[in-house]
């Protein structure tokens, strides 16, 4: 299974180490030509502004689309949830649109005191530890979109087909189940 995580900006090391622990060594992508022969790729968090002059710089939005189309697998954290937006608010920003979702910008916790919550989830039976550093909420979602877990009733990590964004940080964490759900999603293509 190959795995890349955008390296454009942001905490991209650590979603690496995460995956490591399956053993599955990540690729560092940063150019559209790095996507080819990747199965699964996250976004990480970081500063959405900064990541989407990146993409288009680079040409990387139709490319990450093009992944998408051909059923690459994508996990959007944080500012990567919103990148994979269909809208994004506060103020509004363009967006891939891979993700029916609607989102507002820093919602949630300060860029250096991060809000560690404890919500439910549908990956198991205890709650799940989320970390939320400056994070977007998601204010409306669509109908194919299925909440795989939320924060005070209101949806933190969701799914649509094979692409699947949190508001939080799972690599934060000492808790690997999210991406462990992450690495069975790939797997559900065969
Ligand atoms: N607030 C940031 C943004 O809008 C996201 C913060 C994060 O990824 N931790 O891009």
């Amino acid at each position: 299974m190959k795995i890349g995580v955008l390296a454009i900006q942001g905490d991209f090391e650590a979603h690496g180490e995460m995956l490591w622990r399956f053993g599955v060594t990540a690729s560092f992508p940063r150019k559209a030509a790095e996507l080819a022969g990747l199965d699964g790729l996250i976004l990480p968090g970081g500063e959405s502004t900064t990541q989407l002059k990146f993409l288009e710089r680079e040409g990387l939005a139709p490319a990450l689309q093009e992944f998408a189309a051909r059923g690459g697998a994508i996990f959007g954290t944080c500012a990567g949830a919103i990148l994979l937006a269909r809208e994004v608010r506060n103020p509004p920003q363009a967006s891939l649109g891979l993700l029916d979702i609607a989102v507002s910008r820093n919602g949630y916790g300060r860029q250096l005191d991060s809000d560690v919550r404890f919500g439910k989830t549908v990956l198991r039976d205890q709650p799940i530890e989320m970390v939320f550093i400056r994070a977007p909420v998601i204010d409306e979602i669509g109908r194919g979109v299925m909440v795989l877990a939320e924060d005070g009733g209101r949806p933190v990590m969701v799914r649509q087909g094979r692409v699947m964004a949190s508001t939080f940080h799972p690599e934060l964490t000492s808790d690997d189940s999210i991406h462990r759900y992450f690495l069975s999603l790939i797997d559900e293509r065969s």
